[in-house]
């Protein structure tokens, strides 16, 4: 199949040009004075927001590669909502350039509900973890599942009701992996890192030995 899907691409690249999302130039969807306006501000280690909350911390490492500005919104918007997958490749590619992490043996990432799954045909993390897990050749595996589904509003109310509500939403799935190995896991964004550390608390309760985590943007 993987012939059919080349030249399904290839026939959608013909009558659908990419076209810059942001200033609408043809050729990338994000193109290269678009991609020169990107605050790629590198942030150090975001374990600081969760260590001042006074949470136990079970992640080793968590990282960002983009503040949460407008034109990083949009780009996520287009991700996220209105299905322009592609993007997929370049979040990918800037993380596997921009993103310095440690070595991993593994990568991950924070799951989305089946529910969820249904409606945007795609886990928006997963397909930035297949792309940069295939630029790094790390095995890319499903090591969690989401077992609360939460509508939108539930997920926009305060900061401390969201990290309430983080605990218990995340169950291990079986891999046939050696799990005495460092995993990173791979979201779209970081806001309070609880989600993360959640994520890290059930992936290291399953036998995980170092878990860092890594968003392609921090912000609100
Ligand atoms: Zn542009």
């Amino acid at each position: 199949m993987r012939w059919l899907a080349k030249i399904a691409h290839f026939v959608i690249d013909v009558c659908y040009p990419r076209r810059c999302l942001r200033c609408g130039r043809g050729g990338e969807l994000v193109c290269s004075d678009c991609l020169a306006a990107l605050d790629f501000s590198l942030e150090g280690d975001l374990r600081g927001l969760l260590w001042g909350d006074g949470q136990r911390v079970y992640l080793d490492g968590l990282w960002a590669l983009l503040t949460y500005d407008k034109l990083a919104k949009k780009l996520l918007h287009h991700y996220k909502y209105l299905g322009t997958r592609d993007l997929s490749e370049y979040f990918g590619h800037w993380l596997d350039e921009f993103a310095s992490v440690p070595e991993v043996d593994l990568v991950t990432f924070i799951p989305i509900h089946r529910r969820r799954m249904a409606e945007r045909g795609y886990n928006q993390a997963a397909e930035i973890a297949k792309r940069w897990a295939a630029a790094r050749n790390v095995p890319c595996r499903a090591l969690l599942r989401r077992t609360v589904y939460r509508s939108k509003q539930a997920a926009s109310r305060d900061e401390a009701e969201r990290r309430a509500k983080t605990r218990g939403i995340f169950a291990p799935v079986e891999a046939d992996v050696d799990k005495n190995c460092t995993v990173l896991l791979i979201d779209d964004v970081v806001t309070t890192g609880s989600t993360f550390n959640e994520a890290a608390r059930i992936l290291k309760k399953a036998g995980y030995k170092r878990v860092y985590g890594l968003a392609l943007a921090h912000g609100d």
